[in-house]
């Protein structure tokens, strides 16, 4: 390790404090994510514990309270149960049982449960109100005829991100029974473009984040299930070759990814990309120091990190995503300037801290 003049430390009490302030209330800049509040509360305690800061930097009254406030969103509707975005969406009123639906909109969401799992999981909740036969059948009634996931039931609302959360989901339980895994693939597969990424939906242009929900999926698929695929649901070599080539040309001179070509790098697909190489098995050839550059200069004065350099406001979803490429990069072995940016290791296919991945898939796969 050696110390560089050019890159400042990470600022560790900056990026605690500004996912708290996030916690409490979310401020002008980010109000527009009040509709997703349970992925903003993953992302601000993600952020806390990818520091290794979760115990240092909270209570244990707010983290009691933050394990309360996420399973207030667990609602049982007719199609199954699941988590909520956020107390939005609630019309019953005090003295009502909250937990059951209220009305059309009031129903468990494919990327709120994912994330509330999550977080969860770093709270070290056991996980036992989950009701697995519910979920279960939450999930299967989001899946659709062309293969997709809707991230409520019914919804023609469907992308690969729906699809990465249902798996996620299958893979912590252990339990993919009831889903139509071939038809599943085969939407993935009519994502990919020609250039070796995916699309959020068939025939759009790659992107990365997207890229990143097609790759985790595939490769999160049981090697049982995996070898009576026809086509094979991992990439073939050549296949492989092209999407690694893509991943890396993403990495721009500024030193973090760009999401699509020729677009200006931004500091969350330094995570979604270099995850995909990971993925792919080529985490080796993203440019680290580069990458810490970037993140240095992305980092905002008030804590908190920006999409880029010079923006005006830093938000949650950057912050912990940058630590999360941070974190690959850390276990990847990258040369780094000081020890602030040492980052605890992550599973690249859950997002999720290694231990957090493990309680996580230990206390579903053990749910009745
Ligand atoms: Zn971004």
């Amino acid at each position: 390790m050696f110390s560089s003049p050019s890159t400042p430390q990470l600022q560790r009490p900056g990026h605690v404090r500004h996912c708290k302030y996030c916690l409490f209330g979310l401020p002008g800049t980010q109000v527009g994510l009040d509709a997703s509040r349970l992925a903003i509360v993953f992302y601000c305690i993600g952020t806390l514990d990818l520091l290794g800061l979760l115990d240092s930097g909270s209570k244990p009254h707010e983290r009691e309270e933050w394990r309360r406030w996420i399973w207030e969103q667990y609602v049982v509707s007719e199609h199954g149960a699941g988590f909520r975005p956020g107390p939005f969406v609630v019309t019953a009123v005090d003295g009502e049982d909250k937990s059951r639906s209220t009305n059309a909109h009031d129903t468990p969401h494919i990327i709120m449960t994912y994330t509330a799992v999550i977080s969860l999981s770093i709270l070290q909740d056991d996980l036992k109100r989950l009701d697995k036969k519910q979920l279960l059948s939450f999930l299967r009634s989001c899946q659709r005829e062309d293969g997709s996931f809707s991230t409520i039931p019914g919804s023609t609302d469907s992308d690969l991100r729906t699809t990465y959360c249902a798996f996620a989901i299958f893979k912590m339980l252990d339990d993919w029974s009831g889903i139509d895994i071939p038809r599943a693939v085969s939407y993935i597969q009519r994502c990919r473009s020609y250039e070796g990424g995916y699309g959020q939906y068939p025939w759009n242009e790659a992107q990365g984040g997207t890229t990143y929900t097609a790759l985790a999926s595939l490769y999160m698929i049981p090697e049982a299930v995996q070898s009576s695929l026809r086509p094979q649901a991992r990439l073939t070599d050549v296949e492989r070759a092209q999407s690694v080539r893509w991943l890396v040309q993403q990495q721009t001179e500024a030193g973090g990814f760009s999401g699509r070509t020729g677009k200006e790098a931004d500091a969350c697909y330094c995570f979604w990309c270099s995850a995909s190489l990971d993925i792919l098995g080529a985490g080796h050839l993203v440019d680290e120091s580069a990458v810490i550059g970037f993140m240095g200069q992305c980092q905002f004065k008030f804590g908190g990190i920006a999409k880029a350099p010079g923006e005006d406001a830093a938000d949650p979803y950057h912050t912990y995503l940058s630590l999360a490429a941070l974190s690959l990069g850390t276990a990847r072995g990258a040369t780094l300037p000081d020890e602030s940016w040492k980052l605890e290791p992550l599973n690249p296919l859950l997002n999720a801290r290694t231990s957090v991945a493990e309680w996580a898939q230990a206390k579903m796969s053990n749910a009745q």
